[in-house]
């Protein structure tokens, strides 16, 4: 099979690799759509949590190619989007609920040989039924269970006034979210002006270029999208009394912001971090296959494996119309 290969931080390659197997309880995947986010583009640099080499990418979708003995809710020609992050299930974080921060934490396409590749390995508890979606709506559903596990965390409550800051594909898939969730008019700050049409066009209710000028005390929830860490630092001021702030957005590791406590103390506020998902998968396939949460028009580049240099060009020079970039490993 053709694989890409992160040989060390930033030189990748595409290889000719065995054929992988599946193990007992393993399904085969042969990867038909695969999503590039910010965490590749971190593994790429050297920045993330992974060791060297390694084949990148965890949102993707495919076709069941061989599933190994015990396995029991697929069947070749299946097709399956997967849930990367791989709990042991046996740790007290996962015996407490928290499978997101599992003590023994794995995941496929960061630790584990990934999607970016015409064949992968998975566990079959890390496998979800994708029905007829399409592979590249399918392939969102990882970038979406964690906007379903945030938007979870912040409790928005039917007629809230929401702040996002960030417009990028995960600023707007929280953005649909929020409004489907009640949210009765969302303001979005963001530069890229075709990112801001796209906020518009999927129902914001102001767009701004900038912070100059939003109303500060006046948001029943603020949500960072941008992990910009000056913008997340003005976030809490322009949250309400009572509010609550979401930090969604990755930030670099080490780079420290100035609040305020008192204006937390007096303002009562919630500030919540969120990281990953919590079993979100089926919710992320089933508001897909709605079509109350329209992904595939923030795919802006279809590329093939080979150009995952270019990919990840685009995606760092933020280029006015760079939005998810996905990558067709088994197109040929
Ligand atoms: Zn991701
Ligand atoms: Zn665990």
């Amino acid at each position: 099979m053709k694989a890409l290969i992160i040989e060390r931080p930033s030189s990748a390659r595409v290889a000719e690799l065995p054929d992988p197997r599946p193990a007992d309880g393993e399904v085969l995947i042969r990867v038909m759509a695969c999503g590039i986010c910010g965490t590749d583009v971190h593994i790429f640099q050297g920045e993330y949590l992974g060791g060297y080499p390694i084949t990148p990418g965890h949102e993707f979708s495919g076709v069941v190619e061989a599933v190994g003995a015990g396995v029991e809710r697929f069947r070749v020609g299946d097709r399956v989007a997967v849930e990367p992050n791989i709990a042991c299930n046996n740790c007290p974080s996962c015996l407490n609920n928290r499978q997101n921060f599992c003590e023994r934490w794995q995941a496929i396409g960061v630790t584990l040989p990934g999607g970016m590749a015409e064949l992968v390995v998975c566990p079959e508890s890390a496998v979800v039924p994708a029905g007829a979606l399409p592979f590249d709506k399918a392939a969102f559903m990882e970038p979406l269970s964690c906007v379903i596990h945030g938007v979870e965390r912040a409790r928005c409550r039917p007629g809230d006034r929401v702040l996002l800051l960030g417009a990028g594909p995960i600023g707007i898939l929280l953005l649909r979210l929020l409004l489907l969730q009640g949210a009765s008019e969302i303001t979005v700050v963001e530069r890229n002006a075709s990112r801001l049409s796209v906020a518009r066009r999927s129902g914001a209710a102001e767009t701004r270029a900038g912070t100059d000028g939003l109303t500060t005390d006046f948001y029943d929830l603020v949500v960072d999208a941008s992990g910009a860490p000056a913008l997340e630092a003005l976030s809490p001021r322009y949250a309400r009394a009572g509010g609550t702030v979401l930090f969604f957005g990755v930030p670099p590791a080490g780079k420290t912001i100035e609040i305020e406590p008192f204006a937390l103390f007096r303002k009562g506020l919630t500030l919540l971090g969120s990281y990953t998902s919590l079993r979100n998968s089926y919710q992320a396939v089933a508001l897909i296959e709605s079509g109350k949460l329209p992904v595939e028009d923030l795919v802006s580049h279809r590329l093939p494996l080979e150009e995952f240099g270019r990919a990840i060009e685009t995606i760092r020079k933020g280029t006015e119309d760079a939005m998810k970039v996905m990558l067709f490993p088994s197109r040929t």
